[in-house]
């Protein structure tokens, strides 16, 4: 009896050797061309998703791709270990965030090592260690001597249901990135790292990441947001200083009718005290804090204010401007102060429509004149520029020009270029991160840590009770300390640092993982780095993607790295999706557990059947990876992964695609099993058909498998493995006796071919081929050009016994197909319009006969 395909059997076997002989473990091997295939290292969440799987399937199949094609490869795996779930955890269940991560690292280690991915295991290690932190620790120091890091007060994102501060990066459309809420401008002190310093270098060098794709560079670069433009200060009358805005329209100046600050604005407090106004304004100021800032962002927000009672001076006209307090100027956003041109801007237009306050036209289209009177919104494309005193006449872009330089002449503002990035904040007021490694003494102010006592150790005897500050300004055996300068007593930073800081620069530490003596140790960083291919979600694309940027150059100018950019070629994959369950009344279900015979089990309604949705827990629509593994095995779940869709689109989750899968892999396994016996390496001398449509069909293989692998067309590699496969079971079923060298040699390359994708069954019938050797020492096979020229034959087409025409076609072509063929030749087309095919004779090789 034949011994049926045991996935879960043969793939604990090869996992348990590759693991024994340390067969993916990367050495420097300084003379060879390496390679480094990098997955985004996961969050230690709990257990492993579809997601995950599909990033690291496509990860494992260019790692193993490219070590066969000889290159020395880096495919490393780790864990972004800190963060706010596990004090989260902590808080809800009571387990400490170190136990729950490490136990939740454990689990999910042992589940990756289940899918058989290639990675260098002695590599791993997680951010939460102090081994790992210890040179984050560092490298803030470093960035503190040069300038790098900053304490200040400033406006800050604050989420409230995540109790701490969030960097603009992780606030999307005015919600918190992780938990959705709606974030609320605080005031606080904070540490930030000057990443507007390296503003220009990250959006110029957007122009050399070719193998990024362009959708991440656009954000990047709308992100950067690079403005030009001018300061221009407006000096204050009847108080001392003045206001300074930017501007990039400094052609509408003349068209200024009065001057807008943020209610957040430090003037607007000095301007209105004890004076008249004081009292509406101070109401006015109150009323738009309860306003969200979600709310005062969106463009149809109504466009409310009040005036301050002060005005300032025009620049260039005898004219006072009064100043106003408006709710859609935000403080965090250039100087918090705005010079209102309402016939040119749409909401200084709106609100001078609703205060009546004057609209002066300064800009004229090419093609009709604007009046204020009748005007129904603002003019915001370029023009003639008029009521604009010497610069009457000039268009636009000239007219910009030619007042700047104007306003630089008389000292009253300045060319300037203005980025929309803003440094990066990176305290967070929670306890499950990395300290900040300076003290605060009443002497000497803010003190670095010494280099020399790093770490400063997270301590994990620390019960995390509730939601808010962080624990460590509760614990006095962290907090108190002395002063490193004066020796007097003085307390610790308790904040820690955003967990991005610790994933912004984790792959260049794979490279040394080992390293004692220094972050990072440069002859190995030299060799490894940058990453040659990363892959990961595009969700990141201005979060992680611009933070490790930046801090690639940051450890560069610390003299750490040689590099500019820390990866050459990006992939960013698209989701797992699956249909949803829902039912009207309880909303999304369990498809199997919670209904039956498509109605609720708790109502009995009908349950509608959703579109395809990100596997999600919110929506029920996860599918548990392990459970597909102990169903299926491993390969069949990469197969089906890599088969269903490229990886950069949306993946729909098909159970008779898995069941495909499987079955596919099962027909292998049974074929190879049954012949490997009777395979032998005699050829004989004059090969038949069928022995050179092998032959053929095995080089026209190897060519469309790797050049799919190159591009990524993962799904049409496979699927190229899939006929070729049915080619070869077509020449086993018509050759039962014959088993030459050509089938052998076409199912040893087959088996090759397939191995990135199904490691473990690919080896399993390597080894039963006879090899000793591992597949991934095997180098990638060739094809040969010579091999892949099909055989033509001339065919005569007759009409009713008249040759007609005559054509080439492939030597093996099909009957079928022959036929078809011949009806679409120009000729014969035109020859039967008309009259009615009755039969085609097809003699192979000779002639085909229509009769009509
Ligand atoms: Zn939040
Ligand atoms: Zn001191
Ligand atoms: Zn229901």
């Amino acid at each position: 009896m034949q011994e049926s395909y045991k996935p879960q059997k043969i793939e604990q076997k090869w996992q348990g050797r590759w693991e024994k002989t340390k067969l993916y473990k990367a050495r420097e091997n300084y003379k060879q061309p390496k390679y480094y295939v990098l997955e985004m290292f996961p969050y230690p969440s709990g257990r492993i998703h579809m997601g995950h799987v599909r990033n690291y399937c496509i990860g494992d199949v260019i790692a193993r791709y490219k070590k066969m094609q000889g290159f020395n490869v880096l495919h490393p795996m780790g864990w972004d270990a800190f963060g706010l779930p596990a004090e989260n955890a902590a808080i809800s269940q009571g387990i400490h965030p170190a136990k729950w991560t490490y136990d939740n690292i454990d689990y999910m280690r042992r589940q990756l090592k289940q899918l058989g991915f290639s990675y260098d295991w002695d590599r791993e290690f997680a951010t939460c260690d102090p081994d790992y932190y210890k040179w984050e620790q560092l490298l803030f120091l470093d960035m503190f001597e040069k300038g790098l890091v900053y304490r200040k007060k400033s406006p800050v994102n604050w989420c409230p249901d995540c109790k701490t501060v969030l960097a603009n990066e992780q606030v999307e459309e005015g919600r918190c990135w992780r938990c959705g809420s709606e974030v609320e401008i605080k005031q606080l002190e904070q540490w930030f790292f000057k990443i507007t310093a390296y503003a220009e270098e990250l959006l110029s060098y957007c122009d050399r990441l070719k193998g990024w794709p362009e959708k991440v560079l656009m954000m990047q670069r709308n992100w950067i947001g690079k403005s030009k433009g001018a300061e221009i200060k407006f000096p204050l009358i009847d108080h001392p200083g003045e206001i300074t805005i930017f501007t990039t329209r400094p052609d509408t100046i003349y068209g200024i009718t009065f001057m807008s600050l943020a209610p957040e604005h430090p003037l607007v407090q000095k301007l209105t005290k004890g004076s008249p106004q004081e009292k509406v304004v101070n109401q006015f100021i109150d009323r738009i804090k309860k306003q969200s800032h979600l709310e005062r962002m969106a463009e149809d927000v109504e466009k409310e204010g009040v005036f301050t009672g002060a005005y300032c001076q025009h620049p260039l006209l005898d004219k006072k401007i009064p100043i106003y307090v408006a709710n859609f100027v935000l403080i965090e956003y250039g100087t918090g102060a705005v010079m209102a041109v309402p016939a040119h801007d749409q909401r200084d237009f709106e609100f001078a429509k609703k205060y009546n306050l004057p609209i002066k036209v300064v800009i004229q289209p090419p093609d009709r004149t604007l009046d204020p009177e009748t005007m129904e919104a603002a003019y915001t494309e370029p023009g003639i520029l008029t009521n604009s005193g010497p610069f009457d006449g000039l268009p636009s872009e000239a007219a910009k020009e030619a007042i700047i330089q104007y306003l630089e002449e008389k000292e009253l503002g300045k060319r300037k270029i203005s980025y929309r990035l803003r440094d990066w904040g990176i305290s967070r007021q929670r306890y499950w991160g990395a300290p900040i490694p300076v003290v605060y003494c009443p002497k000497c102010g803010i003190v670095p840590v010494p280099k020399e006592e790093l770490p400063i150790i997270l301590p994990l005897e620390v019960s995390v009770k509730e939601k808010g500050a962080s624990a460590l300004a509760d614990y006095p055996a962290f907090l108190e300390t002395t002063c490193p300068k004066c020796g007097g007593k003085a307390q610790r930073e308790t904040d820690t640092m955003d967990t991005f800081v610790e994933s912004s620069w984790y792959f260049a530490r794979y490279a040394c993982p080992d390293e004692k003596k220094a972050p990072l140790d440069k002859k190995r960083v030299d060799y490894w780095l940058p990453v040659d291919q990363y892959i990961g979600g595009i969700e990141h694309a201005v979060l992680h993607l611009l933070y490790a940027r930046f801090f690639t150059k940051v450890l560069r100018d610390l003299g750490w790295l040689k590099i500019d950019e820390p990866f050459i070629n990006l992939l960013t994959q698209g989701m797992v999706c699956k249909e949803t369950y829902r039912c009207p009344e309880h909303g999304y279900l369990i498809p199997e557990e919670e209904c039956k015979h498509r109605r609720c089990i708790y109502c009995g309604k009908k349950v509608e059947i959703g579109r395809l949705e990100k596997m999600s827990k919110s929506k029920k629509n996860i599918v548990d990876p392990e459970k597909m593994i102990n169903q299926y095995g491993a390969d069949t779940v990469r197969l089906f992964i890599l088969f269903a869709a490229p990886p950069d689109r949306d993946l729909e989750w098909s159970p008779q695609g898995v069941e495909g899968g499987y079955r596919f892999l099962q027909r292998i396994w049974r074929l190879i099993k049954e012949i490997s016996p009777s395979l032998n390496n005699k050829q004989r001398k004059n090969w038949d058909e069928k022995e050179k449509l092998l032959y053929r069909k095995t080089h026209q293989t190897i060519k469309k498998v790797t050049e799919d692998i190159e591009r990524f067309h993962f799904n049409t590699a496979i699927s190229a493995l899939m006929e070729f496969f049915n080619v070869i079971t077509h020449f086993v079923q018509k050759n039962e006796t014959t088993r030459p060298l050509v089938l052998k040699d076409a199912i040893e390359k087959f088996v090759i071919l397939l191995s990135p994708f199904v490691p473990h069954i690919a080896e399993e019938l390597w080894h039963l081929l006879g090899h000793k050797t591992w597949l991934i020492e095997q180098p990638w096979p060739k094809w040969e050009e010579e091999a892949l020229k099909e055989e033509r034959l001339l065919v005569i087409i007759q009409i009713n016994g008249k040759v007609r025409a005559r054509m080439e076609v492939p030597a093996e072509i099909s009957a079928e197909e022959v036929k078809k063929q011949a009806l679409n030749q120009e000729r014969i087309k035109q020859l039967l319009t008309g009259k009615e095919v009755k039969k085609i004779v097809w003699v192979p090789k000779k002639l085909i006969n229509i009769v009509a």
